[in-house]
């Protein structure tokens, strides 16, 4: 809720407050001004806007009123004029409005019409106004409220009174736990703020000075206040001013201690000069001591009644809730009733059955829309539990590695156990629980998976070309089995970090893909579809040639056991170099070349190509995010097979030429090295960005592969 909305609400509340406080016949009256008021402003008193300001002008009281009144008496015209048009209660007649708060039980009830608007502050704390927040302070039902001394005005005595504050010690705003109105201190409810006051608080010291200050320094008031700030005096807690020991704020009193010793330090006349200054606090100090004794004697009479008024009507709260059938907790959350019992409670009013029937109605269709919104509420966090639940139990199962080829977690969602489980109430066993340990629930699971399973293949399938497979031979590979089954995803031609390497997905991997450039919204609207996959043709092609030169047939349930079988040994005959590489790299390869020609090598030959042994998984291990994997990449041992194995004579006709390295005639003969074949044994070393750059502007290779690239670890010296 935004500032100016949460003050809203809170005028709101407040003439909802005060209406409840006034007699039915008047309550109509303000009700009817209180609904005309379209834009209720956002603007904060001008009253509490200066105490903001300038805390000290409201707390010395005198200061804050003239301000507030003079600027009060210039604008009030100018504010008039401008409110006039929208609020109808600024029309009511000043007398007609006094008679309305004339009925108010507190002082509060005036400070929160007053913070309603504009106008109403600036009526309200005129000095001419005074008379309303009197009666008002006289209407009080935990017995009436002392006058100010004569330095407050009415609205910042209400203010004080009433407004929680700053703790003195941790300045936190709280409700006041604990206040001294003599030295004018709250404090909050923490202990540690009560003993560290404490700890400022000492008496005069039995000298000429103490006892000369004691005539105009105001002290602590009452037992009770020193009893919680100074647990140690145990003093009565009825005791009070002037039948207590004087506890003064150590600052004050030093301070004065200090101006009399200097004022006393000099000839007589000085002294006598400094006293007569002092006259006037001297004079002020026993009306305020007794104000502020007369306002703790109050505050614990307003404290008692506003336990015993709390009471009652939570008393009588749960009965209107035990006879209309409602939960108490439910009904207390509803904003008519909340709104209904805070206000009574604030006003010490005791709430009645009648006051109660006026708002049946409406409490009735709120506890409804609220248990029903609740129940929502718990539906929905049901939902989002179980479907974390479910997710665990999938990953549980892809760890386990036996139910190949597995949906996405979002259509492993969407299958129709898993969507009846997930829309149930949350239960004990848990969900995963469930589908671990019920083979009820294990064997629907896996039938739905297998007809998931069913379509799939079935579709993708016919994306690879064979949309009317159907054989129930087991010496022939389902299209999708077969080595030739390679895929690559239209819509985001990405593949998830397992397949990075290969460059494409075979069934397994399409099966799982989910496009990684999808943001939340559009994935919960994103279905898999097995037509948003492509052959990958190139890949295709590549494997079919291989598999001929094998003198294999992708439909041989062995061929993929023997293809994966072979080590690195297929040599690329359209690079310039004599690159050798597994199955594994075959694909992501191919995609270099326009139509890749390949021989697989006999081992004698991989020997003499290679100088150095192709590490399997080296461009996973150097391009990964960890800490190590940066400082691998630092290393300065890396070289490019791309010259190193640069073949004897440049190819003429790239794709395809003869003059690539054949297996009786190696490229790149060990014992007569090639021209451009560095003089020493390794060739040139790069840390792994170096060969980056070196690959990319040398021979245009975006993405190294194993097959490219070896490192090399110089010897130490
Ligand atoms: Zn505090
Ligand atoms: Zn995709
Ligand atoms: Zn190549
Ligand atoms: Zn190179």
């Amino acid at each position: 809720m935004s500032r100016h909305s949460r003050l809203q609400s809170s005028c709101e509340k407040s003439f909802q407050f005060t209406v409840d406080c006034l007699p039915p016949s008047l309550q109509s009256a303000l009700i009817m001004n209180t609904q005309t008021h379209d834009a209720l402003p956002s603007v904060l008193p001008a009253a509490k806007k200066l105490r903001q300001e300038d805390p000290q002008r409201i707390e010395t009281g005198s200061g804050a009123s003239d301000a507030l009144d003079t600027r009060s008496e210039d604008s009030v015209h100018d504010i008039k004029i401008m409110n006039n048009k929208q609020n109808h209660l600024a029309r009511i007649p000043l007398e007609l409005f006094a008679e309305i708060l004339s009925f108010v039980p507190s002082p509060r009830d005036v400070l929160s019409v007053a913070r309603c608007d504009k106008h109403l502050c600036a009526t309200l704390v005129r000095r001419s106004s005074d008379f309303i927040w009197r009666q008002a302070r006289r209407n009080c039902r935990a017995g009436a409220i002392p006058d100010p001394t004569p330095n407050w005005t009415e609205a910042a005595y209400a203010a004080w009174l009433f407004d929680a504050g700053p703790c003195e010690m941790c300045w936190k705003t709280s409700k006041p736990v604990h206040v001294s109105y003599a030295l004018r201190v709250r404090l909050c409810g923490d202990s540690a703020c009560h003993l560290k006051y404490g700890r400022l608080l000492i008496t005069a010291p039995p000298t000429v000075a103490g006892d000369a200050v004691t005539g105009w320094l105001v002290s602590v008031e009452s037992g009770r206040f020193l009893n919680a700030v100074k647990p140690e005096l145990e003093l009565p807690t009825t005791v009070e001013y002037p039948k207590m020991d004087k506890y003064y704020r150590r600052k004050d009193l030093i301070g004065a201690m200090d101006a009399f010793s200097q004022a006393s330090s000099g000839d007589q006349s000085a002294l006598t000069e400094f006293l007569v200054a002092q006259e006037d606090k001297a004079r002020r100090m026993p009306i305020i001591m007794k104000n502020a004794v007369a306002l703790q004697r109050w505050r614990l009479d307003y404290i008692a009644k506003t336990k015993e008024i709390r009471k009652s009507n939570d008393l009588l709260g749960r009965c209107f809730a035990g006879n209309g059938g409602w939960d108490w907790a439910i009904m207390n959350a509803t904003q008519t009733f909340s709104v209904f019992l805070r206000a009574h409670n604030n006003s010490l009013q005791r709430i009645t059955n009648g006051d109660f029937e006026i708002i049946r109605d409406q409490v009735d269709l709120e506890i409804t829309n609220l248990t029903r919104r609740r129940r929502r509420k718990q539906e929905e966090k049901s939902y989002a539990q179980n479907r974390a639940r479910v997710a665990l139990h999938y990953q549980r199962m892809k760890s386990a590695g036996v139910q190949q080829p597995m949906p996405s977690l979002l259509e492993f969602h969407r299958l129709p156990v898993i969507k009846a489980l997930e829309s149930s109430a949350p239960q004990e066993p848990t969900v995963d629980e469930q589908l671990k340990d019920e083979a009820f629930l294990k064997d629907t699971l896996e039938k739905d998976l297998q007809k998931w399973r069913e379509r799939a293949r079935a579709r993708l399938a016919a994306v690879l070309g064979f949309p009317d497979w159907n054989t129930t031979s087991n010496i022939k590979l389902h299209p999708v089995d077969r080595l030739t089954a390679r895929f690559v995803c239209k819509l985001c031609r990405k593949v998830a970090k397992k397949y990075e390497e290969l460059g494409n997905l075979d069934f397994a991997g399409a099966c799982a893909h989910m496009c990684p450039h999808l943001d939340k919204r559009q994935r919960a609207k994103y279905v898999w579809k097995p037509e948003q996959f492509a052959p990958d043709e190139k890949a295709i092609r590549a494997i079919k040639q291989l598999l001929q030169q094998q003198h294999l047939d992708s439909e041989d349930p062995d061929s993929a056991l023997m293809i994966r079988g072979i080590e690195p040994k297929i040599l690329c005959l359209s690079c310039d170099a004599a690159i050798v590489m597994d199955f594994d790299r075959l694909c992501m390869h191919s995609k270099r070349h326009e139509d890749m020609q390949l021989k697989v090598l006999r081992p004698s030959d991989v020997a003499t190509v290679l100088k150095l042994p192709v590490e399997k998984g080296l461009h996973a291990q150097v391009t990964g995010q960890s800490y190590q994997t940066k400082r691998l990449r630092a290393l300065k041992e890396y070289g490019c097979r791309h010259c190193l194995q640069k073949s004897k004579t440049p190819p003429e006709g790239k794709e395809g030429s003869s003059d690539v390295p054949s297996p009786s005639d190696p490229a790149p003969n060990p014992e007569s090295p090639p021209e451009s074949m560095p003089v020493r044994p390794h060739g040139k070393l790069w840390d792994f960005n170096g060969l980056q750059s070196h690959a990319k502007e040398k021979h245009g290779i975006e993405m190294l592969g194993d097959e490219d690239f070896y490192r090399y670890t110089l010897p130490t010296t």
